[in-house]
């Protein structure tokens, strides 16, 4: 078989951690199979660096800063593979460049667009262990990208889909995907699988157990993906193609704690209002995600909006920039919220879903500062203080943590 294993940050965060995922690769590699490894940087090291560039310069080129966060990857791979060197087996590390791993130009969330698989089956053919960097790609500069925190399992589903690998197995500090970041929800049941859509949703929505690029392209090109632990032989999560009969009303809750809202006070009350201010965000690349516009009184309204953490700075330059195109009292600015949502495909022909999660977050006390619902979603804006109660609190009602329902 034909086995892309990526291991996460936390998996190869210390010199004893490589060495028992080296363990790992070198005993399905002497089961017989052509083995790629795709890794992240060590533990926190992402952070370290990007803690270290604001030192320096609290607004970096967002070039030099991918020159930067790349770095983290190349010394995992490398050191990784000296650790299979150890072990007295050949494996080659290599990076973006060197297996030609095309991306779009837009630094710090650039896109997988191809992959030169020559050089991968030439080094299997030599019966190398692969070993490749996650995160990163090559645009069409030949400068380095990096493709958005959490990167890495994208790289490793896009490398599964172009060598058609029979598998793609997520390694992570947790043993599979459970009806809520069992981080936060104690009560959090594992999933024996889970559908691409769901798992995309809940990805989409800030369970970052997967990147929610890596399950749409699994998706796209069918994958067959599993999360499981690095630590443990507990078997995974399967993440699948699902079928219809199987439809949950929720299937579990996300907490995105890496959000922000805006506020536009004081626009003018008057039609394009809406149009200008998200087209000129869209023009920056900018994803906005729930929206509210309040009614207006005498000429004035105000239009909220959140984005994520990353893009608040972006955001509010653009705003300011454009000041004279578009009117405004004032704007304000709060990172001290999180978005907390419940997912489930059965949702949409089912009513009162919405009026059950309001209960939950009512018996808490918790205020709920926005809301946006879809066919199979609905989240709610709260204060960050209040996330971890109000994920306990939904997960509780619906009574997630029991498989029969
Ligand atoms: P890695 O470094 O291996 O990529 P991440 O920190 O990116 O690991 O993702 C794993 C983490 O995702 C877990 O430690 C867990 O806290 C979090 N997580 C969020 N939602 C879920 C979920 N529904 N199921 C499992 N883990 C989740
Ligand atoms: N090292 C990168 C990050 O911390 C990519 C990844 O871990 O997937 O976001
Ligand atoms: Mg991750």
């Amino acid at each position: 078989m034909l086995i892309v294993k990526k291991f996460g940050g936390s998996s190869v965060a210390n010199a004893e951690r490589v060495k028992n995922v080296a363990n790992r690769i070198v005993e399905s590699y002497k089961e017989g199979n052509d083995v790629v490894v795709v890794l992240s940087a060590q533990g926190d090291t992402t952070d370290d660096l990007i803690a270290k560039a604001e030192e320096i310069n609290p607004n970096p080129s967002k070039r030099e800063m991918d020159m930067l966060l790349a770095t983290g990857e190349q010394q995992s791979v490398a050191l990784m593979a000296m650790a299979i060197h150890a072990l007295g087996v050949p494996a080659i590390s290599l990076n973006a460049s060197q297996c030609k791993i095309a991306s779009s130009s837009n630094y710090g969330n650039a896109r997988i667009k191809n992959i030169n698989s020559e050089r991968i089956f030439n080094e299997l053919d030599r019966k190398n262990i692969v070993i490749i960097t996650g995160f990163q790609g090559i645009n069409k500069f030949g400068d380095v990208t990096t493709l958005g925190r959490g990167g890495s399992d994208t790289s490793a589903v896009a490398l599964a889909a172009k060598l058609n690998a029979d598998l793609c197995e997520i390694y992570t500090d947790v043993d599979g995907v459970y009806t809520c970041d069992p981080r936060i929800v104690k009560k959090a049941r594992k999933l024996k699988e889970i559908s691409y859509d769901e798992m995309l949703e809940l990805a989409s929505l800030g369970a970052k157990v997967l990147h929610n690029r890596s399950v749409e392209l699994a998706k796209k090109y069918n994958v067959n993906l599993v999360v499981r632990s690095s630590l443990t032989n507990a078997e995974g999560t399967i993440v699948k193609e699902g079928s219809a009969v199987e439809r949950m009303l929720v299937n579990g809750v996300a907490v995105d704690k890496d959000v922000s809202r805006i506020a536009i006070i004081g626009v003018k009350n008057e039609p394009g209002i809406a149009f200008k201010l998200f087209s000129m965000l869209a023009k920056a690349k900018i994803s906005v995600d729930i929206i509210l516009q309040s009614i207006g009184r005498d000429d004035k309204k105000d239009i909220s909006f959140t984005v994520a953490s990353t893009d608040l700075n972006d955001a509010l330059k653009v705003m300011e920039n454009n000041k004279d195109r578009f009117a405004y009292e004032k704007i304000d600015h709060d990172d001290n919220v999180a978005k907390v949502s419940i997912v489930g495909s059965g949702m949409a022909t089912n009513a009162g879903v919405a009026a059950t999660m309001f209960e939950a977050l009512y018996n808490e006390n918790i205020n709920i500062r926005m809301i946006s619902t879809s066919e199979i979603k609905i989240s709610v804006l709260v204060d960050k203080n209040d996330a971890d109660r109000a994920a306990n609190a939904i997960h509780d009602k619906f009574m997630l943590e029991s498989e029969v329902r």
